[in-house]
């Protein structure tokens, strides 16, 4: 019996097999078993999608169009994102792990509401600015500028959030009206291939919107050094977006970098115990502590260290760990083998470096567990912000609990990093809380609530966890190019200030 399904790559506008012939399987991380397969792709199949890429925008027929014709296609995709979305939460849960519960219901809305608000705020945004201003020492002119699609843009994505972070690249380039080709992680490429299939039902005309599928290391490199790319939107590690800003320096693509990070939450003194505890565990407990902007350092008040880490622990033994299919788990699998072999060796690297293990800390490999990827909710206590799993990326279920005696210190501390992507304060005095907010060297700052990202707001790191916005007005900007156009008004003459100035009255 095989209900494998086989998938191919996504380039103008047809399904297309990969040129090497080559298959990669796409596994269901709770039971390790094949779900799909899909091209492992090579160079020639990204020439051949950005050749397409690059047709498409040359001819216009999507460039070409007006923003309201543009705007319209996006908001017929929402719709269609809606009336497909058991299928894609069912896809997207089933390859990367994401409970159906929050698929079916956070990450379908987060992929039409980012349609939807795109498509409205294209309309917004000033696309023709004037000025008449004339200095002195100028002739009458006309200026205006406007902005214009880049040309053709690449995305690749990480396995965490394939969807959202797929449609967060695509609805901005493609309502300024660029064309793009996707490449999305090797264990989750299934939903971007189906989202290249809905915008294209939904009327993004063939071309357009590209999706190849291969490794990174070598595919992905390829594209993101291609010349053909004009600008690169990237969602990975720092490691691999520092390659890509190189590489882009060759042809000084554009490029949006959403990187790692080590997000610092503190909770004040001030704090309520039962919402502070609740924000720690959302904070590294949400997708299995998989987001690039978990909350994975912990300062706490040295005296409440003990309450608030008991209040956890009481929660976390109520938590629901389980398949991901199942609406009542609230807690799924590591996404890949890799993955949790990489929480199991910081694990033993924190206990190495004389971590306190307060709870948790193995995979879990009895029952329902025995052939998925399922790792304990791990806590840590008595951390240093020196240890190596306080200051790396771990991207798991793993909590650091950093003792301070003073809030000067936690917020040196919490500074004292690399990264800069997320960050967050919990208190309940508000003007305190804003005050330390504006400290945070961070993209964003939670107080008293963790990973809300929202398609009207900014998303993006400080500091090593990359640059660039995605969301908001912020990412058409980052998806269009600006030109000035100036017109002398004055009838054509040899007195023209710039003419004299080079002798051409003589
Ligand atoms: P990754 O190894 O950097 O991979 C991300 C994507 O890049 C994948 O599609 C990958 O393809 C591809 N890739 C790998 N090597 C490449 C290369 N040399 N050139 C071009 N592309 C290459 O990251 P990951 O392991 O998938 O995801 C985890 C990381 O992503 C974490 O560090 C996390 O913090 C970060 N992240 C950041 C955000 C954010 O918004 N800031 C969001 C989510 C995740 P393959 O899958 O084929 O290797
Ligand atoms: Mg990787």
């Amino acid at each position: 019996m095989s209900n494998i399904m086989e998938y191919q790559m996504f380039i103008d506008g047809q399904w297309t097999p990969g040129l090497t012939g080559e298959r990669m399987e796409v596994i269901n991380p709770a039971t390790g078993e094949v779900v799909a397969t899909v091209p492992r792709g090579g160079r020639e199949d990204v020439d051949r999608a950005l050749a397409s890429a690059r047709a498409s925008f040359e001819s216009g027929v999507w460039a070409g169009k007006s923003i309201e014709e543009r705007a319209q296609v996006l908001i017929n995709a929402a719709m269609m994102v809606v009336a497909n979305k058991e299928r894609l939460a069912y896809l997207e849960s089933l390859t990367s792990g994401a409970t159906i519960r929050r698929t079916t219901t956070v990450d379908i809305a987060e992929v039409a509401g980012t349609l939807l608000l795109i498509a409205m705020i294209v309309k917004e945004l000033p696309q023709v600015e004037h000025t008449f201003f004339s200095p002195p020492w100028v002739a009458p002119m006309h200026s205006f500028w406007k902005r214009e699609p880049i040309g053709v843009c690449a995305g690749i994505t990480p396995w965490n959030f394939p969807l959202i972070l797929a449609m967060y690249k695509i609805a901005p380039a493609l309502a300024m009206g660029n064309s793009i080709v996707m490449k999305p992680a090797s264990i989750t490429p299934v939903t971007t291939l189906e989202l290249a299939k809905i915008l294209t039902d939904a009327g993004v005309p063939p071309g357009v919107i590209n999706v190849v599928t291969g490794p990174g290391s070598s595919m992905g490199n390829y594209l993101a050094g291609h010349p053909e790319v004009d600008k690169i939107a990237f969602t990975g590690s720092t490691e691999v977006g520092r390659q890509i800003a190189h590489q882009a320096a060759d042809t000084i693509k554009r490029v949006t970098l959403e990187l790692g990070g080590k997000s610092p939450i503190i909770v004040l003194d001030d704090a309520d115990m039962e919402v502070a505890a609740n924000m720690c565990l959302l904070g590294f407990l949400f997708h299995s502590g998989q987001v690039c902007e978990s909350g994975t350092r912990l300062f706490v008040p040295r005296c409440l260290q003990e309450e608030l880490v008991d209040r956890m622990i009481q929660k976390i033994k109520k938590m629901v760990i389980g398949n991901q299919l199942d609406m009542e788990t609230d807690m799924g699998p590591i996404a890949s083998q890799e993955q949790l072999n990489t929480i199991i060796r910081y694990v033993q690297i924190g206990k190495e470096e004389g971590a306190e293990l307060a709870y948790g800390g193995r995979r879990l490999t009895e029952g329902i567990y025995e052939k998925g990827f399922f790792f304990e909710p791990t806590i840590f206590i008595n951390c240093h912000n020196q240890m190596t799993q306080v200051r790396e990326e771990i991207f798991g279920p793993v909590q650091c609990v950093i003792p301070y005696d003073d809030v000067d210190e936690a917020i040196a501390m919490a500074n004292d990093s690399i990264y800069g992507l997320g960050g967050g304060i919990c208190s309940t005095n508000v003007g305190r809380a804003q005050q330390l907010a504006n400290r945070l060297r961070t993209g964003t700052v939670w107080i008293n609530t963790w990973h809300v990202l929202r398609p009207d707001a900014p998303f993006g790191g400080y500091k090593q966890s990359g640059y660039g916005r995605e969301c908001c007005y912020h990412s058409l900007l980052a998806y269009s190019e600006v030109k000035h156009i100036c017109q002398d008004l004055t009838p054509d003459g040899s007195d023209k200030l710039l003419n004299l100035l080079i002798g051409l009255n003589r």
